[in-house]
This record gives structure tokens, sequence and C-alpha cells, in this order.
């Protein structure tokens, strides 16, 4: 994912906060250190958490919150 991409998630999460949280409650540590939704690779490995959404995500929500503090 590019910079371009974080900043459009963060354009949608501003306007939709309930998405990022939603994003965040479900890519979660599923206790042994992988993504308890992301499946990678033809053998259905999980990702190692934080995976990249779970990642994105948060970037995304402090940059939606930058933003907003800065538009108040
Ligand atoms: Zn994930």
């Amino acid at each position: 994912m590019s910079a371009a991409l974080i900043q459009a998630l963060a354009q949608a999460f501003a306007q939709q906060p309930g998405m990022a949280v939603r994003l965040l409650s479900r890519h979660v540590d599923d206790g042994s250190g992988r993504c308890s939704v992301c499946f990678t690779g033809a053998h259905a490995v999980r990702q190692r958490w934080p995976c990249q959404i779970h990642w994105y995500a948060i970037q995304a929500q402090a940059l939606a919150e930058e933003s907003r503090l800065r538009s108040t």
C-alpha cells in the first residue's frame, strides 16, 4: 500500500470513524501472534500480527484524527 492509499483510508475514516474501529476490532492477535482474520498464500497461513490492514488502519486513524484536530 502507498502513502496515497493511507491518505484515502484516512479520509474515509475521518468521514466514518466507526470504520477504523470495526477494522481494528476484527484484526486482532489470535493469541499466537497472528491476525485472526487475515490469511495469505495458497496454504492459508495467517499473517503475522499486527497485519498490514491493522497497521494501515492505525496510520489512517492517526491521520484522520490529526486532520480532525486541524479543522476544529
Ligand atoms: Zn488482519
